[in-house]
């Protein structure tokens, strides 16, 4: 893990609201949870197995630790590309106590065998092993697991296999905030890290938060750096403005790569429709970050828009470019 990795983990680690109620926006999600949660309670079982699906930084991981929190169990957390083998996954299985919660990020990239492992595990509570020393005295065992609680999250609900998804009991998809939510992130994110900040301080950087917790709080954290320099530490709003315009980070919150992703197909795609390969090598990203983290934004404000033969940007996407839309497809 690198040194920002690091320091993103560990402010994320204090940052995290602990509990539903503290948990900010997401509305109807979190009554419809808090239901299941005293529902199961009452009923001293588990809950229900939950799939948590929507783009990066808006809170799955979070909801994961509170979910365990409010049904005073312990999380185990791990992810799909890390556990490799059957194995891997039945070694954390055999640890979990009753009412405990397994978070698994990024479930759509777990291996289609260890999936197999999954299913007995969330619908009865078993674990299928096989033992023997060959095909002579190779026999299944079946070993039985407590009552527990799988949260999945995912940014590709479309890449899980119909299986798995058909045995999660609560699905749910998280939105972007809106901007109240957001100032109210960034307040309470100022609050927990003791610095001053003006209420317009605390919208501008919210506004440029592109609807995201996690960005909502990076941001948070570059800007206190120079108010910190340049401010006594205050937070004012002269201060987030030079600081977000210094980070290149415009009044819609879209940075340089979403730039360069806009422009790319403007410029050299004549606006498109392009396909998400072509883009991605024209401007050297990968594919798949393009499309988890930076795509659904741009969807979401209507810059772009995904048709069966690619990708098209819209004249609401020219004119914050300040581009004409001579030559595109608009005109
Ligand atoms: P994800 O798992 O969806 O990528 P995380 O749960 O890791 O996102 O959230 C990123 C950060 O954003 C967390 O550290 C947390 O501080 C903050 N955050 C997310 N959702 C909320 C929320 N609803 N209220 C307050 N802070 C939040």
């Amino acid at each position: 893990m690198d040194a920002h990795m690091q320091e993103q983990d560990g402010y994320e680690k204090t940052l995290r609201p602990s509990s539903l109620e503290e948990y900010i926006g997401q509305t109807d999600l979190k009554k419809n949870l808090s239901v299941f949660i005293n529902a199961a309670r009452q009923r001293q079982e588990a809950l229900d197995h939950v799939l948590l699906y929507g783009p990066p930084g808006l809170g799955k991981t979070t909801l994961a630790y509170i979910l365990a929190n409010e049904m005073r169990g312990n999380i185990k957390t791990t992810s799909g590309p890390s556990i490799e083998k059957s194995g891997d996954l039945a070694a954390i299985l055999t640890t979990l106590e009753p009412g405990d919660v397994l978070f698994i990020d990024e479930i759509h990239r777990l291996p289609k065998q260890v999936e197999e492992v999954l299913y007995p595990a969330m619908e009865d509570y078993c674990l299928d092993i096989l033992v023997g020393k060959d095909s002579a005295t190779v026999h299944n065992i079946r070993l039985s697991l407590p009552p527990f609680t799988l949260v999945g999250a995912t940014t590709r609900a479309g890449d899980l296999s119909a299986p798995l998804r058909d045995r999660f009991g609560i699905v749910s998809q998280l939105e972007y905030y809106s901007l109240k939510d957001l100032e109210k992130i960034v307040y309470r994110t100022s609050c927990v890290m003791d610095t001053k900040i003006e209420a317009q301080a605390t919208k501008e950087i919210a506004m440029r938060s592109r609807g995201t917790p996690r960005i909502a709080n990076r941001l948070f954290r570059r800007v206190r750096d120079f108010a910190q320099v340049y401010n006594d530490g205050i937070i004012s709003l002269d201060v987030a403005q030079d600081a977000l315009d210094r980070l290149k980070v415009d009044h819609l919150g879209l940075d340089s790569v979403d730039h360069k992703y806009l422009r790319g197909i403007i410029e050299r795609f004549k606006g498109g429709p392009v396909g998400l390969e072509a883009i991605a090598s024209s401007i050297g990203e990968e594919p798949m970050t393009l499309e988890d983290v930076y795509e659904p934004y741009l969807l979401q404000i209507g810059f772009i828009n995904r048709t069966p033969r690619g990708r098209v940007a819209t004249p609401k996407a020219y004119e914050h470019l300040k581009i004409p839309v001579q030559g595109s497809i608009f005109e």
